[in-house]
């Protein structure tokens, strides 16, 4: 007989939800100010009265950062569930509801379109569809990116809002850093830009792997990056983080980042930073 049982309580999730919310006026969690949604949605999800990003999804950044419609490619790949795999719910149960909810089947958008008239390729993660973490399809599909981008002599935009490997996938979800980064490293001897923008939050594999490894590394203001939580890093160095661990300005300041961007500056930044490295 067992000394100890575990408790099967699930763990409570981390954070709140930091899209937009829903109503016709919406309260910022970060300033707490009462503010009529159009007004931030116009102001691209960000509030206008401090300036917090809100997240957006895979789409709406596409629209962001693209002169017009672009043409999305690889849309039909789909997760097999090599394990059968099931924790609180059914992994295939997770890959239903991703899809209904974020109209795609994984979790991330693999495109070419005009920025500031460059056709560009883009791979722009969704965090809705199973916290945007990186599987098969989604290595997969960025590492086709790369491999596009190489082939048709085009610059690469790689924008990452992940909380990491997808553990549902076990090793194959690992596999994708490696993949990535081999397929990244050919693109670099092609002498093509790789620039890769570092959205709340990039955390696990995909901090470890593609979202470091741009020419140019940018990030949304306050947005998390790292590796392991700052709880499970307090546990094991066992001293207290130092304030803002962990975020864009605090990670900028220590040489991880080259910038950290307003979303409102965004495209015109990226515009100039393509035309400077092409
Ligand atoms: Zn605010």
């Amino acid at each position: 007989m067992a000394w100890f049982r575990r408790e099967q309580t699930p763990l409570p999730p981390r954070e709140q939800e930091s899209r937009v919310p829903e109503g016709l006026y919406i309260k910022c969690s970060a300033c707490k100010e009462i503010i009529y949604r159009k007004e931030v949605v116009q102001n691209l999800s960000v509030c206008p009265k401090c300036a917090f990003h809100f997240r957006i999804s895979a789409r709406e950044r596409l629209e962001l950062l693209c002169d017009a419609a672009w043409e999305e490619f690889d849309q039909g790949l789909v997760s097999s569930d090599p394990l059968g795999f099931s924790d609180t719910k059914a992994y295939a149960a997770r890959l239903k509801d991703g899809k209904h909810k974020t109209d795609s089947l994984d979790a991330v958008i693999t495109a070419v379109g005009a920025v500031g008239g460059m056709r560009t390729v883009i791979a722009s993660m969704e965090y809705g569809f199973i916290g945007g973490s990186m599987g098969v399809v989604v290595g997969e599909k960025v590492a086709r990116s790369v491999e596009r981008a190489a082939r048709e002599r085009m610059p690469l935009i790689v924008v990452s809002c992940s909380g990491g490997a997808r553990m549902m996938e076990g090793t194959l979800s690992l596999m994708q850093m490696a993949k990535i980064s081999a397929a990244l490293a050919r693109l670099h001897e092609a002498r093509l830009p790789f620039l890769s923008l570092l959205t709340d939050p990039t955390t696990g594999g995909v901090t470890a792997s593609f979202a470091m490894l741009g020419d140019l590394n940018l990030a949304e203001p306050g947005a998390l990056i790292g590796f392991a939580g700052p709880r499970v890093i307090e546990q094991t160095i066992r001293q207290k983080l130092p304030p803002g661990f962990q975020r864009a300005e605090f990670l900028l300041e220590h040489g991880m980042l080259d910038m950290v961007v307003d979303r409102r500056e965004l495209k015109a930044t990226i515009v100039r930073s393509l035309r400077l490295l092409s």
